[in-house]
C-alpha cells in the first residue's frame, strides 16, 4: 500500500469488472505471488483527496512497476522521471527511490491511472478503459479543492475528458495542451515512458516545461465563483 493516504473511491483488490485484466492478475499471482498484482490505488497526499488540488492520470501498471510495487509509476523507468519532476515543482517530499516505502510524499497531488489494473503489452482494450472509468470519475468527485489534472497520454486524456463529461472531439490530446473541462484546468503531455524518453518523443525539458505552466497556473488565485460542474 502507498506510504500516503488511499483514496476511498477505490476498487476492490479482486475487482473483476474487466475478465481479461482478472485472469491476467491472477496468472500473475501464480507466477510472482510477492507481488502487488492488483488493482493499483491512488497515490492521495498525507492530508487526504480533499488537498488535492492536481492530479496525474497515467495509464495503467506497468508489469514490473506498480503492478509490482502497489504505488503508481513506481518500480520502472517512467516513475524516475515523474518524481524527480514532482520533486523540483515541490509537488513531493522525500528521495524517490522507486519503493513504496521510500518516504516519498505528495504535496496537495494525487496520482492515479485510467486503468487500474496492469495490461497485457501496457495496452488496455477500450471496454477495459470505459469499464475502469468509473473509479476515475469517482477519485475525481472524491478531491472538491481540484483545480488542474495533467493527463500523460492519449488514453488517459481522453478517459478523463469523458470522465469530466465532456466529449473528445472538443479537448484533443496534444503534447503540452490545455484546456478547460468539467470546471478543471487540463494540461496533457506525452507519457514520460521509456520508449518515448528512448526514442526522443519525450524530453526532459519538454516534461519540464509542462510542469512549469501547472505551477504557473496552480500559483494564480483561484476563481472565487465555482464552476456548476463542479459545484
Ligand atoms: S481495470 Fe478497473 S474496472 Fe477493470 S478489473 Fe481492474 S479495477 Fe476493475
Amino acid at each position: 500500500m502507498p506510504a500516503g493516504m488511499t483514496d476511498p473511491t477505490d476498487p476492490d483488490r479482486n475487482c473483476a469488472l474487466c475478465p481479461r485484466l482478472h485472469a491476467f492478475i491472477a496468472a500473475q499471482r501464480e507466477l510472482h505471488p510477492e507481488w502487488h498484482n492488483a488493482p493499483v490505488e491512488t497515490f492521495c497526499p498525507e492530508d487526504g483527496p480533499a488537498s488535492v488540488r492536481l492530479l496525474i492520470v497515467g495509464l495503467a501498471p506497468g508489469l514490473r512497476g506498480a503492478n509490482r510495487t502497489g504505488r503508481p509509476f513506481t518500480g520502472d523507468f517512467a516513475g524516475d522521471l515523474l518524481y524527480g519532476t514532482l520533486s523540483r515543482f515541490g509537488f513531493s517530499r522525500g528521495s524517490f527511490a522507486a519503493r513504496p516505502d521510500d518516504g516519498v510524499e505528495l504535496v496537495e497531488t494525487a496520482i492515479t491511472n485510467a486503468v487500474r489494473c496492469v495490461p497485457p503489452e501496457n495496452k488496455p482494450v477500450g471496454a477495459e478503459i470505459n469499464t475502469c472509468r468509473r473509479f476515475l470519475s469517482a477519485s475525481i468527485g472524491a478531491m472538491p479543492n481540484l483545480r488542474a489534472i495533467l493527463t500523460l497520454g492519449k488514453i488517459a486524456h481522453d478517459s478523463t475528458v469523458r470522465a469530466l463529461g465532456e466529449r473528445v472531439s472538443a479537448h484533443p490530446f496534444r503534447h503540452a495542451g490545455r484546456t478547460q473541462a468539467g470546471g478543471l484546468e487540463v494540461f496533457s503531455s506525452y507519457h514520460c515512458s521509456r520508449y518515448n524518453t528512448n526514442t526522443g518523443r519525450l524530453t526532459e525539458d519538454m516534461f519540464t516545461n509542462v510542469f512549469k505552466d501547472i505551477a504557473n497556473f496552480l500559483n494564480e488565485p483561484a476563481p472565487v465563483a465555482v464552476s456548476p460542474s463542479r459545484a
